[in-house]
């Protein structure tokens, strides 16, 4: 099976970990909305969200926790939480995947949503949140 994320479980890619329990393993998202978007991810390959009916569970107390990671790391005043499921959602890798997206002062609202933002320094962000 041809899957990215689980060539990062597996470290055949590298990732940025942000988190990982027994179930669960979170990372920043390459390519983010703003800074900290992080994805949440399963540990076993589970395609979508309607693929498998515990997996969203299983993974929820790592959700639940990345973002209060993200949170109190990063001067975050909130935070959206995305599935895309199905490729007309937008859903691009069949890995199921939980967005966590911080949200800062200066770019409310679900406009904010609309673009990825380029200029953001991955690594920068990740000092702040595991260094
Ligand atoms: P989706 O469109 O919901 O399937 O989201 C897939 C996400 O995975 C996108 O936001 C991509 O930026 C992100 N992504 C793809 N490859 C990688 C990678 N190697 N490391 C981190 N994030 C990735
Ligand atoms: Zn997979």
């Amino acid at each position: 099976m041809d899957c990215i994320f689980c060539a990062i479980l597996a470290g055949e890619i590298p990732s940025k970990k942000v988190y990982e329990d027994e179930t669960a393993f979170a990372f920043l998202d390459i390519n983010p909305f703003h800074a900290g978007h992080t994805l949440v991810i399963p540990k076993r390959h589970v395609a979508d969200l309607t693929a498998d009916p515990q997996a969203l569970a299983e993974i929820a107390p790592a959700v639940t926790n990345v973002a209060g990671l993200l949170l109190g790391k990063l001067d975050a005043e909130g935070l959206n939480l995305l599935v895309n499921s199905g490729s007309v959602a937008g859903q691009e890798v069949f890995h199921l995947h939980v967005h966590l997206i911080p949200r800062y002062a200066d770019n409310p609202g679900m406009a904010g949503l609309a673009r990825r933002d380029p200029d953001i320094d991955l690594d920068a962000v990740y000092r702040r949140i595991a260094g």
